[in-house]
């Protein structure tokens, strides 16, 4: 446990939340700022700051527990679908540095699509040449 990290302190029992899962490595609760009815937040119970620092070996736990989630809280809120979001670091938004994954409820006419296609506004157009060039220049970091 991290010392001030809220998460922590949820895992431990110490800051309420509205708790809906919990395994052996995992636990999940209602965010307290939903973007949608039933969004949720699922987290290692062990701090790690992100994904990034997510041992490999518990990744896998980790996800499994996502989609559970994800599939209680589609059937719960009658969900059309669900957006998983899982940022890491400042520079992509995270504003909690204990591991979590976003689970949000979307409708197809829900309000947070007008913010999606904004986002997909930004796509670029490459070469596949330079396409190519960056696959390759990510492949020598595996
Ligand atoms: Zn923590």
């Amino acid at each position: 446990m991290a010392e001030d990290c809220v998460f922590c302190g949820i895992v431990a029992g110490k800051i309420p939340s509205s708790h809906i899962y919990e395994d052996e490595k995992t636990f999940a609760f209602l965010d307290i700022a939903p973007i949608a009815r039933g969004h949720a937040l699922v987290i290692p119970k062990t701090h790690y700051r992100n994904l990034l620092d997510l041992p490999e070996e518990e990744v896998g736990d980790l996800y499994k527990a996502v989609k559970k989630v994800a599939l209680a809280v589609k059937k719960a809120v009658n969900a059309e679908g669900i957006l998983i979001l899982q940022a890491n670091e400042k520079a992509a938004m995270q504003a909690v540095f204990h591991s979590h994954t976003h689970i949000i409820p979307k409708w197809v006419d829900d309000p947070i699509n007008k913010v999606l296609s904004e986002f997909y506004h930004h796509a670029q157009k490459p070469e596949r040449s330079e396409l190519e060039k960056l696959a390759e220049e990510i492949r020598k970091h595996f």
